[in-house]
């Protein structure tokens, strides 16, 4: 968006590739000087959008003279498009054609603007600080060193490239942000350990909220030629019950709904989006640290496919390196607490009680959950509180899910459940949760697992992420460039308060309802679980806006925490009715403290000014750096 006030212009003029390198254009002396500088309009494959400041990204201006009162520069032709405005400078005489009579006189400007130009990028190479110029990423950025060539860092490739950011990591997180980036204009560097298609239990099921996401940055086709299976709602089953939630998806258009997919075709489909992208690189490479120099990351250092080591830099890196983040120790005060953990196996040749719909067993001693992940399988995560899973190798865990968790599936998935078992391919993963506890650094940025983990029992991450992603794009746009860190890292501190209302609303959801479907020996905890059972099928709003908060459909703080004490209060009810006794009064004082001690430490650590009253935390208001 643009934030101030312009007086812009038709210019309109095509560039193609046959289009003479040299542009003519005059710009006020503010052009160079001044804070708020020329704005150019261009058409860019036919996407209009508008590039402000000095660092055009088709554009490199020089000063070669003064013309009428104003500067005269010449903007040297980077990229294809049209230029459909500029802002009409106040000394400028025209913008609009070149005067044929000066056409000897711009000639040897040329050359002097040539020359000048040298002379600015080799100065803007000693500070590191170049805000003219831009050019898509080659081959090898500019930007990066071979790391072993100590003593002379030897430039390994084309000295015109130069490198917006660099996003660490090309899962959902690193993909999506760095499309977004590079949809923008800006140069990016994406690099990621392994670019073959990933194979895990993660990133399954994107709620329909996520879905939502997905369409505001352009991703929907991600989830299209994949056999992505739409997801309706939920079915919930306890002790021979079940009821069936659906989400609130009245009013939206008929592709919004709950996608369940493989993780690893939809992170490929992502990767293939970025490689569309001429402005994005995505490269292998494992990230072994970050650079910093007094205080402040310019980049990184990475290990090549070849086993070389190679520096690279950039004024912004983004470290969306996942939940195992190695990089993060310096960037958060990592809390990871890791409550459980999820045991997978696919089921085949078996339909769900309630075809497309995600299926929660609250089963005992935590929930078990089935969804479809193709047209032909389905995705079953069975829940085993603690840290340690029984192994794999010597057959407890095949005895385990045999003897324990089968006897209390639905009929209908049992046969297929105890088939996957005997077939063996049982993995697990870890179920982390940690708050988000920035520290912030100029020059870089968590995303996605790496800054920020919750339960995944309510499919919940992928939303947070690509949620968190929207909010940083909106925050970046303004922005010329990533120049200056120390003023963009003030800046980007609104965004950990801008994220807040969606992530820490379904974040704190997932912490609290993993606490509520676990079975506790505890009374009063008993009475929780079934009244949370029951409320949700009630049907109406009282299934309706839980399931819109999971879904990242609505995900309204006070929302949450409404629900969550009408299902305690309800619970209340049930036991007091139809006669209280001093035994239920009790059970009933215990579920209400039981209720509060599960969801206000959740809340305390999402931080409760920023979850509920974000515009009341100054750092909200933060506004992009003017320099
Ligand atoms: C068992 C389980 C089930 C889940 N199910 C769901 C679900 O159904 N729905 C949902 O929304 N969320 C779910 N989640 C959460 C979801 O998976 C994450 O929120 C999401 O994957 C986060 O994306 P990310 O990009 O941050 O991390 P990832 O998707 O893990 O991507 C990290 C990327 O960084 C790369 N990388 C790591 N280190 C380096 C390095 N040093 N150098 C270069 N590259 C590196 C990795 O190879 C990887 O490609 C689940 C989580 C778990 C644990």
């Amino acid at each position: 968006m643009m934030t101030r006030s312009m007086n812009l212009v038709p210019y309109p003029r095509k560039i193609t590739s046959q289009t003479p390198p040299d542009l003519p254009v005059y710009f006020s002396h503010q052009f160079i000087n001044g804070p708020s500088i020329c704005s150019v309009v261009i058409d860019r494959n036919k996407r209009p959008s508008q590039w402000l400041g000095r660092a055009f990204e088709n554009y490199l201006a020089v000063g070669v003279g003064r013309y009428c009162g104003a500067s005269r520069y010449w903007a040297l032709r980077r990229g294809q498009g049209t230029i459909l405005e500029m802002e009409q400078p106040s000394l400028a005489p025209t913008m609009t054609s070149v005067p044929t009579r000066l056409w000897f006189v711009e000639g040897l400007a040329a050359v002097f603007g040539l020359v000048a130009l040298v002379m600015v990028w080799r100065k803007g190479r000693a500070n590191k600080r170049n805000k003219f110029g831009a050019t898509p990423l080659g081959k090898t950025s500019r930007n990066e060193v071979d790391a072993k060539s100590v003593g002379g860092a030897r430039a390994k490739d084309d000295d015109e490239d130069r490198i917006d950011a660099i996003v660490v990591g090309a899962g959902v997180a690193g993909s999506a942000l760095a499309f977004t980036l590079g949809k923008d204009g800006r140069r990016v560097l994406v690099l990621e350990r392994d670019l073959n298609e990933p194979d895990r239990i993660v990133g399954e099921l994107l709620q329909p909220g996520g879905y939502l996401k997905l369409v505001s940055l352009g991703l929907e086709d991600c989830v299209d030629g994949i056999d992505a299976q739409k997801v309706f709602g939920y079915a919930l089953f306890k002790d021979g019950r079940s009821a069936k939630v659906g989400y609130p998806l009245e009013g939206l258009s008929d592709d919004v709904a709950g996608r369940s997919f493989h993780n690893g075709r939809f992170i490929m489909k992502l990767r293939e989006k970025l490689a569309s992208l001429s402005t994005v690189k995505l490269k292998q490479g494992t990230v072994l640290g970050l650079i910093e120099e007094n205080g402040v990351v310019s980049g990184v250092r990475y290990r090549a496919p070849d086993g070389s080591e190679v520096q690279v830099q950039a004024p912004l890196t983004f470290v969306c390196d996942g939940c195992f983040s190695n990089l993060r120790r310096n960037l958060c005060n990592p809390q990871v607490d890791v409550p459980s953990c999820f045991v997978g196996l696919v089921l085949v040749n078996c339909e769900l009680p309630h075809a497309r719909h995600g299926h929660v067993v609250l089963a005992d001693p935590s929930p078990i959950l089935f969804y479809p992940i193709s047209s032909t399988e389905i995705r079953c995560l069975v829940d085993i509180p603690g840290q340690k899973v029984p192994a794999v190798a010597n057959g407890d865990m095949a005895k385990y899910l045999l003897n324990h968790v089968a006897p209390q599936l639905p009929e209908q998935l049992k046969g297929a459940f105890i088939k996957a078992v005997e077939k063996g391919d049982i993995r697990s993963m870890p179920n982390k949760s940690m708050p988000a506890l920035p520290k912030p650094t100029p020059g870089a940025l968590l995303m996605g697992d790496a800054f920020n983990m919750r339960h995944p029992l309510t499919g919940g991450g992928m939303t947070v992420a690509l949620s968190d992603i929207l909010v940083l794009r909106d925050m970046l746009k303004p922005l010329p460039d990533f120049y200056d860190s120390p003023a963009l890292c003030d800046y980007l501190q609104a965004f950990y308060t801008r994220r807040k209302p969606v992530a820490s609303t379904i974040n704190t959801l997932a912490g609290a309802l993993y606490r509520v479907f676990c079975a506790s020996p505890d009374e009063a905890m008993k009475e929780m679980r079934q009244a949370c059972f029951d409320y949700l099928s009630l049907g109406g709003v009282f299934s309706s806006g839980p399931v819109a908060l999971l879904s990242g459909l609505n995900p309204r703080p006070l929302s949450l925490v409404t629900h969550f004490f009408a299902v305690a209060i309800y619970g209340v009810g049930r036991l007091m009715l139809p006669f209280p006794s001093i035994k239920r009064m009790w059970v009933s004082a215990r579920l209400i403290q039981g209720a509060s001690m599960i969801i206000f430490p959740i809340i305390k650590a999402e931080g409760v000014l920023q979850m509920f009253f974000p515009s009341m935390v100054p750092t909200y208001h933060r506004t992009p750096p003017t320099k």
